[in-house]
Order: C-alpha cells, then sequence, then structure tokens
C-alpha cells in the first residue's frame, strides 16, 4: 500500500497566504518587512537556497537586500556588512547564508547579528532562550518540520520520535523543540548519530522518523515500521548524466521503497524544504512586528 504524502510545497503556500495577510497589515502600519540576504562564494547549492529565499520575499512583499561576495571575502568585511545592517531601519531580519567558506569563523558572524535580527535562529542568545522555552526565532528546519507534523495531522504529542542526525541547525534544535512540554510537541525523543551503535533498532521504534543525514537513501524499507510517518530531511545531489542538469536531488530515505511501507512520508523535493523558507519569512515578518513595536 502507499503511504500518505506529506505535501510541504501546500502547507507553505496556506502559510504563506496567512503572512501575506500580515504583511499587508504591517504596510497599513507604514512598516515594509525587510530581509537581508548575505551570500559569500559560488557554492551552487547555497546559492539556489539563497535565490529561492529572496524568490519567496518578491512573492511576499518583503523588501530584500541582497549581497553577493566573493569567496575570498575575508571576515573582517562580512563583520562590517553585518555591523551595518544591524542599524538599518529597513531590514529587520539578516540572513547569512551558512555554510560559509573555512577562512570564516561561522561563529563569529552569527554573534555578530543582532539578536533582534536573527531570523535563522542561530545567535546563542535565541538557542538559550529556546532552551528555556522563551520566546525567540526558531531555527527555520526544526520550526518548519514541526508545523509540517501538525498541519499534516500528524501531532508529535506523545509518540516516540526518532531523529537521525545531531546537527546545530537540524538534528539538535528539533529534538529540543519536539520534547517541550507543548501542545504540538510532548514527544518522547530518541536522537541517533554515527555512535549509534544498531541504527534500525531505533528506526524501527520510531512513530515519527526524522532524517537528517545528508547521506543519500541511507534509511531503506526494512529499517522503518509500518505505522510510521516519515519526514524526509535530506537534500542530496546525486549523479543523473541522464538529465539536463547532469544530477537529480535525492533524500536521506529510499522514497521508492518506503513509501510502500509506511502510512505517511514527505519527498524530496516538496517536503521540508518549502516549509524552511517560509519558516524564515514567518521570523522576518515577526522580527518587523517586534520593530514596529519599539
Ligand atoms: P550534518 O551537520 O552533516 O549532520 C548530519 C548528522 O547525521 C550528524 O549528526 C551525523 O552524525 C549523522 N550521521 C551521518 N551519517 C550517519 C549514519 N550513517 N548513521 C547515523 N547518523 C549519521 O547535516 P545537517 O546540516 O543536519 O543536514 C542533514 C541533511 O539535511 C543534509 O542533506 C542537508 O542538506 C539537509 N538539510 C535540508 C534542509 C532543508 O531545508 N530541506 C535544511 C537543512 C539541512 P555525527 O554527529 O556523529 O557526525
Amino acid at each position: 500500500m502507499s503511504a500518505e504524502i506529506i505535501n510541504g510545497k501546500k502547507i507553505a503556500d496556506q502559510i504563506k497566504i496567512e503572512l501575506k495577510d500580515e504583511i499587508e497589515d504591517l504596510k497599513k502600519q507604514g512598516l515594509t518587512p525587510g530581509l537581508a540576504t548575505i551570500l559569500v562564494g559560488n557554492d551552487p547549492a547555497s546559492s539556489t537556497y539563497v535565490r529561492m529565499k529572496e524568490k519567496m520575499c518578491n512573492e511576499l512583499g518583503i523588501l530584500t537586500k541582497s549581497f553577493r561576495l566573493p569567496v575570498e571575502t575575508i571576515e573582517d568585511e562580512l563583520v562590517a556588512i553585518v555591523t551595518d545592517l544591524k542599524i538599518d531601519n529597513e531590514i529587520h531580519g539578516i540572513l547569512v547564508q551558512l555554510p560559509l567558506p573555512k577562512h570564516i569563523n561561522e561563529r563569529n558572524i552569527i554573534r555578530t547579528i543582532p539578536e533582534s535580527k536573527d531570523v535563522d535562529g542561530f545567535h546563542p542568545l535565541s538557542w538559550s532562550k529556546m532552551m528555556t522555552g522563551e520566546d525567540t526565532f526558531l531555527p527555520c528546519t526544526p520550526a518548519g518540520i514541526q508545523e509540517m507534523l501538525i498541519r499534516s495531522g500528524h501531532n508529535p504529542n506523545k509518540k516516540h520520535v526518532v531523529i537521525i542526525g545531531r546537527s546545530q541547525i537540524v538534528g539538535l534544535p528539533l529534538a529540543n523543540i519536539l520534547v517541550r512540554k507543548t501542545s504540538g510537541a510532548n514527544a518522547t525523543v530518541t536522537i541517533c548519530h554515527t555512535g549509534t551503535k544498531d541504527l534500525s533498532h531505533f528506526t524501527k521504534q520510531a512513530e515519527i522518523l526524522i532524517a537528517a543525514i545528508g547521506k543519500p537513501e541511507l534509511v531503506t524499507a526494512d529499517m522503518v515500521n509500518e505505522n510510521a510517518v516519515i519526514i524526509d530531511v535530506g537534500v542530496n545531489r546525486v549523479e543523473a548524466p541522464e538529465t539536463d542538469k547532469g544530477y537529480r536531488l535525492v533524500g536521506d530515505v529510499h522514497f521508492e521503497s518506503v513509501s510502500q511501507k509506511v502510512k505517511a512520508i514527505s519527498p524530496v523535493p516538496g517536503g521540508v524544504g518549502p516549509m524552511t523558507i517560509i519558516m524564515l519569512m514567518r521570523n522576518t515578518v515577526k522580527a518587523a512586528k517586534q520593530f514596529i513595536k519599539v
């Protein structure tokens, strides 16, 4: 039997409609939300992500200031740009696309972004607020996954959620968000990683399995149970000489076989990706609202 497909694009479109209304309201009060996007270097995947984020801003009527910097940009130059944006009243959110080139210390750059414009939710202050459950900007991918689960009718409340991956941008914050004693969370969370001895032992127990690994199609049908809901975060390029681009995108889950077995699954593309982008927009609108209050 084929699984229910959790359509992230459709859910993101719904949130887009809601955000449009909020943006209209802000504009009536004389404020247009603004997002600065900074890309250092020309990594093709990062360029695509930034383009998609800017396109969504345009569609929503969010002002964008876009910075494309050469790969040899030094840390001080980047710090100077972010410092200018700190006091730019047209800009309410600052997005520095990660990863940065190796010679730039990402942590330093993230710390330079003021907490009030930290729409990616990576600043240590945003993190500590997330850990203590205070209101803050939640990181976009984990927030998007939670929203996708709730809106598709798979509320994590009281479920056993197994997350593969403990990165700072997906696995760890997601575990924190889903384990909270709040509605739309309240899950029992297990985190797996390369130190996990028998990955399948854990994945088979998952009522909700979230794969954030970065390894093409690592999760196969024999690793999941038939009642599971699968969220595939992975975006991996695999060679496909028969295509125009020469590659195709696959997730961390072997979609073809796993979708024949489980209850529900999010596809790649069209799953977590659109949710990440729309959460960035939501955080930008939230930042603009906080700015207008001040
Ligand atoms: P990451 O920083 O490389 O982290 C990968 C995690 O997976 C690590 O915790 C690693 O364990 C674990 N892992 C790797 N191989 C494993 C294995 N064989 N068994 C068990 N665990 C394993 O990656 P990330 O930034 O979290 O991203 C993960 C994937 O999601 C990537 O494909 C990325 O492109 C994608 N992504 C998508 C979006 C989106 O919006 N759709 C957003 C962010 C990321 P260790 O900690 O032990 O090394």
